[in-house]
């Protein structure tokens, strides 16, 4: 079997919010083979820059479209795909905008050897670790701390056991921060799992002086209270406090995540497979967490493709720990609902694994027709 094209699909919702709390464009990486069988990925990233890295010409040796050094090669080749793209763009793609195209192309590439095999990829990538895996509610902190009350309420009784509130107006006012958190485990029960999304608004001592207040209400994880660079504050963070600290989702490629598990010490790795690498890095990234006993959480808000990929990663490792679910009430996000035939929905707080060859998903071409930009 040969690769025949890569295509990378820039797709846009028709009315784009500020603050957003799931993808309101993707892009889709659609490649295709001899055989007839086609594979997907998705890319989360500046997507316009990342089709540019997948379309572009050859320029040299290290700089080179990826598109390029695919076609004509045989798509079971993944490992030695990933470091022919790696290679291929050493100076312009080894973090960032490089790394997250190469992560759609990935997983389109064991999205095809699924398809071929007639196989999910977690099998093929030797899992089998969950029937149906705990995911958490994902959303946005509500302006005020009474909305909050209301929402953590209404998602508990969508039978949800966990969730997880983010970003602003979390870090504008100390105060305000603590009566966010008291009313969001009020509205949730004592019982029901409370993650903690800052949004990296604070420096390492701010932190710890927040995760000190926010203990008495007992908190799953502070996520992402720190600039993404900031390793050194991660450690003095997460040595300083019983809470767990979870980071990843800014990480690309498994050098920035050797510094985020090594230097900065957190105790949730969230790898975000559109962004990571794909599958092939994925899975290094989360063994190298393992081998530092840290549990490793999927990230993404944008299509269920990322949702797909998640699952299958995270049923093909030993130290999964939950699994990060966009929670909307399915109120017009026509992007995520409409560009996949299938939808991979939550039942009473989990998400099953799925069953069919490769990811599981096939593109709708008319929704992604009617949304393409480029
Ligand atoms: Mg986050």
């Amino acid at each position: 079997m040969k690769i025949r094209d890569v295509e990378a699909i820039y797709i846009r919702s028709a009315s784009v919010k500020d603050q957003c709390d799931s993808g309101q464009d993707a892009l889709i990486v659609r490649v295709t083979t001899d055989a007839g069988i086609t594979g997907i990925g998705e890319v989360d990233s500046s997507p316009v820059a990342a089709q540019g890295a997948i379309l572009g010409p050859y320029s040299h040796t290290l700089t080179t479209g990826l598109r390029h050094l695919l076609i004509g090669e045989d798509p079971f080749r993944t490992e030695y795909l990933w470091d022919k793209m790696y290679r291929g763009n050493l100076y312009s793609g080894r973090f960032g905008i490089g790394v997250h195209a190469m992560s759609g192309i990935d997983i389109a590439l064991w999205d095809i050897k699924g398809k071929a095999l007639q196989m999910p990829i977690w099998r093929l990538l030797g899992g089998g670790f969950h029937k149906k895996i705990k995911c958490y509610a994902s959303v946005l902190w509500e302006t005020t701390p009474e909305k909050t009350y209301a929402r953590a309420a209404q998602l508990r009784d969508r039978g949800f056991e966990a969730v997880k509130f983010g970003w602003g107006p979390m870090g504008q006012d100390a105060e305000n921060d603590v009566r966010m958190v008291a009313e969001a485990r009020q509205g949730l029960g004592a019982k029901a799992d409370l993650m903690i999304d800052a949004g990296l608004v604070w420096d390492a001592k701010t932190a710890i002086q927040r995760a000190r207040a926010f203990a008495e209400y007992n908190p799953f994880w502070l996520e992402e209270p720190l600039m993404p660079g900031d390793y050194a504050g991660y450690r003095k963070l997460s040595n300083s406090t019983d809470l767990r600290i979870a980071a990843g989702e800014e990480e690309s490629g498994r050098e920035t995540f050797q510094r985020l598990i090594v230097e900065g010490d957190v105790d949730v790795v969230q790898v975000d497979l559109t962004r990571c690498g794909g599958f092939t890095e994925g899975m290094k990234i989360a063994s190298m967490a393992d081998s530092y006993a840290k549990k490793v959480a999927n990230h993404g808000f944008t299509t269920y493709i990322n949702v797909a990929a998640a699952l299958h990663f995270l049923n093909s490792i030993p130290n999964s720990i939950v699994a990060e679910y966009v929670a909307q009430d399915h109120d017009g996000n026509d992007l995520r609902d409409r560009i996949t035939k299938q939808r991979v929905l939550a039942r009473d707080g989990y998400l099953e694994m799925p069953q069919e060859p490769g990811l599981g998903l096939e593109l709708d071409d008319d929704a992604i027709a009617e949304m393409r930009v480029s």
